[in-house]
């Protein structure tokens, strides 16, 4: 064992008090891999509690452990929350590695004395932790999660519950297996998690069939009326007011996925999404393989992610924002797009 996961693996030989925390505004990723963990470590015997940073997408309700997640914008479990954080000998940061992605948490969590892991496979990160755990390699934070604890050597402990979690995050992250971060050892990942138990078509099901009728009506609407088309930049993008979200009555997760639309037009090598929401306006970023759209979203909008999936934030409004993106787009097309210059 190398000796620095040897260290961790001696930090949590002995039942711990331990916080587990993932990014705003989790996904499938973010909050399989907490409650993964948190599953896992609980059969070790540890008093684990996992705390979100805001609240998430009903159609992940299904995981085991769902119901003892305390959200931290929740005034309802906001000082139980507060109260675990200051106990926690040991704090686990899953699937973000900049401390802002977890808003007030963040510095909470710089200031604490415990333990600090962070387990991810986001591009430049923050160094905060003791532990670290991070690839960029890795398709999926799940992905990390199950190769830890099969380097404790606890594979047995990975029960039909562990390994659905554990799945949804790679099933999402890859883009349901289809995105270039599907490697070999993805797939040797998920085969694996099958023999555990993991019923991948209900998970398919529970994730990507749970639309409401006004999601569904909203994402045609957006198609059809929100989508910007600049093909002269190889670029689509929503933008979706605070208003349209109100008539479709959107529930958090609504907006999820509708990028997508915009990158999967012919000739498209940048898609974005933008929408109001009450403290600013939400970026999304999708690109073609060729495109770096992390580092755009670092340079420009506050934010960051994967190479071909990332978001940020702007405190401009709507049609300010707008304006700006294609204004910076229009400036920097050849270092953006430089390598569908060179092999177009
Ligand atoms: P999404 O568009 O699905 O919200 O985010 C796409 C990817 O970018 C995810 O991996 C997400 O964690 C990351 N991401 C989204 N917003 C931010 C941000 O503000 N900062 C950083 N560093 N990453 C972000
Ligand atoms: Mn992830």
């Amino acid at each position: 064992m190398k000796e620095a996961l040897a260290s961790f693996a001696k930090e949590i030989s002995s039942p711990k008090k331990i916080f587990i925390t993932t990014h705003v505004k989790p996904d499938a990723d973010a909050l399989g891999s907490s409650l993964g963990l948190a599953n896992y470590l609980i059969k070790k015997g540890h008093d684990v509690t996992v705390v979100t940073p805001s609240d998430y997408p009903s159609f992940l309700n299904w995981m085991k452990g769902n119901e003892d997640v305390l959200d931290f914008s929740n005034p309802n479990d906001v000082n139980q929350a507060k109260k675990k954080l200051e106990e926690a000998e040991v704090i686990f940061c899953l699937d973000f590695s900049v401390l802002h992605r977890v808003n007030e948490l963040g510095e909470l969590i710089r200031d604490s004395d415990a333990y600090v892991v962070n387990i991810d496979h986001h591009q430049d990160p923050e160094d905060f932790a003791d532990y670290r755990l991070w690839s960029t390699k890795a398709a999926a934070t799940c992905e990390l999660v199950y190769e830890l604890i099969v380097d404790l050597g606890d594979k047995s402990l990975i029960d039909k519950d562990i390994a659905e979690c554990l799945y949804a995050g790679i099933m999402t992250d890859t883009g349901g297996f289809r995105h270039p971060n599907t490697t070999k050892n993805v797939h040797l990942v998920v085969a694996e998690l099958l023999d555990l138990g993991a019923d991948t078509s209900q998970i398919a099901n529970w994730i990507y069939d749970s639309n409401s009728v006004n999601r569904l009506k909203f994402i045609g609407f957006a198609i059809s009326r929100r989508l910007v088309i600049r093909e002269d930049l190889h670029l689509a993008y929503f933008t979706i007011s605070k208003k349209d979200l109100k008539k479709y009555q959107s529930r958090t997760g609504d907006t999820e996925g509708l990028v997508n639309y915009a990158l999967s037009l012919e000739g498209i090598k940048l898609a974005a999404l933008f929408s109001e929401r009450e403290d600013g306006i939400k970026i999304s970023f999708r690109s073609s393989t060729e495109v770096a759209v992390n580092k755009f979203a670092a340079a420009y909008f506050n934010g960051g992610g994967h190479k071909n999936a990332a978001g940020g934030k702007s405190s401009l409004g709507l049609k300010e924002t707008v304006e700006l993106f294609e204004s910076l787009v229009d400036k920097h097309q050849s270092e953006l797009f430089a390598e569908v210059t060179l092999t177009a």
